[in-house]
């Protein structure tokens, strides 16, 4: 559905001519009850009244502050285009995939080439990317820069230094496509010498990782963030808490994930993969009240699928809220992007019924304001 929607939309121009200043009263999501106003001065929020605002129409009884995707591959092809795998062309095509439903912040968890780096900002939504996905070769589905254990310390640093936000490595893996029962992709010492180092570069580490040897090395060299983390457990959660390490459990992609492990290992390994994506499913809840960040994110799904992933969270047991968050509100947190704040840029998205009560009320927003543009869906 969003991915009909792809290259329709043009990126909007942040110069040019003066826009008027708007008012906009509805209930500020995730976690509001009544009515605000906010206003729109220059393309960005403040809450000083101004007198003679305009109302932003067609005007929707909710806002959030843009929806944040922390888990995509913007150099990747999943919603089919056609488009080469790399190409700035595609990176283009997924990221107005993005912005026509509303979602105005991604984490790119892994690229294969470096076409996402080399776009400006401008009009765009911002990416917090990674640099290419790590794997040593054969470890992972052939996307990856292949990167031997000898090799990935100083892979990891140059990432690093070449400006990436994060670095991503694929912490396990298994052949057979059970990937329940993947085993660690790289010796301990390496891995956390690797995460160490680019820590100390600025950059922070991801690791995908599924089973439960993955997550447990992946805690053990200090990662930032689990992706995936399907094999997680209890006793794993606690020690996210304690140590603040946050979980993007993409419990949309089971489907997909299952599909992939059939092909390569038949049903059993299906079946793992699944028995897998219940365990991630009543572990969400356990996260939530043991106080680990959860992030929604969407992997191999088509661009502008985050609402699924709400759905998905909200049908694990996360209170409508604390899912809703996930996708706008705690993501920005953890990014460091501002929310519905005096000052920040007039990112909003509208909507007229409350997509807490059913997050595909998600895909009909009644306006859509980035960067202080109006953006035509
Ligand atoms: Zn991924």
């Amino acid at each position: 559905m969003a991915g009909a929607r792809l290259g329709l939309i043009a990126f909007p121009r942040s110069r040019g001519r003066p826009v008027p200043a708007y008012r906009v009263c509805a209930t500020f999501l995730p976690d509001g009850d009544q009515h605000r106003d906010l206003w729109v001065r220059d393309r960005r929020i403040t809450f000083e009244p101004i007198d003679d605002a305009e109302d932003l129409v067609p005007r929707g009884r909710f806002v959030i502050p843009g929806l944040v995707d922390c888990h995509v591959h913007l150099t990747l092809d999943f919603a089919q285009s056609g488009l080469p795998p790399g190409s700035p062309e595609l990176v283009d095509a997924n990221l107005r995939g993005h912005l026509a439903t509303g979602t105005f912040i991604l984490r790119d968890m892994g690229a294969v080439s470096d076409a996402t780096q080399r776009l400006s900002d401008e009009g765009r939504p911002r990416v917090h990317y990674a640099g290419r996905l790590l794997a040593p070769p054969g470890r992972y589905f052939g996307v990856q820069r292949d990167t031997p254990s000898e090799e990935l310390v100083e892979v990891a640093t140059r990432e690093a230094k070449s400006g990436a936000r994060w670095v991503k490595i694929i912490a396990d893996f298994d052949e057979s496509g059970d990937l329940l029962n993947g085993t660690p992709n790289y010796p301990q010492e390496t891995l956390a010498a690797a995460v160490k180092a680019a820590q100390a570069e600025g950059a922070r580490v991801a690791v995908h990782a599924v089973s439960p040897a993955g997550i447990e090395a992946g805690l053990a060299a200090g990662v930032d963030s689990i992706e995936h983390g399907t094999g997680i457990s209890k006793r794993q959660l606690e020690e996210m808490a304690a140590r603040q390490i946050v979980w993007t459990p993409t419990l949309v992609i089971a489907p997909g994930a299952a599909a992939m492990s059939r092909e390569m290992g038949g049903e059993r390994a299906e079946r793992a993969v699944l028995n897998g994506f219940e365990n991630a499913r009543q572990m969400v809840p356990v996260a939530a009240r043991l106080g680990v960040t959860i992030l929604a994110g969407t992997d191999m799904c088509p661009p502008g699928s985050i609402w699924r992933e709400v759905v998905a969270l909200q049908a694990s047991g996360l209170e409508p809220a604390l899912a809703l968050a996930a996708a706008s509100t705690t993501a920005r947190a953890f990014l460091g992007e501002p929310a519905l704040a005096e000052g920040a840029p007039a990112d909003l998205v509208l909507y007229e019924r409350d997509p807490r009560n059913d997050p595909e009320f998600l895909t009909q927003p009644s306006l859509i304001m980035f960067r202080g543009q109006l953006i035509a869906t």
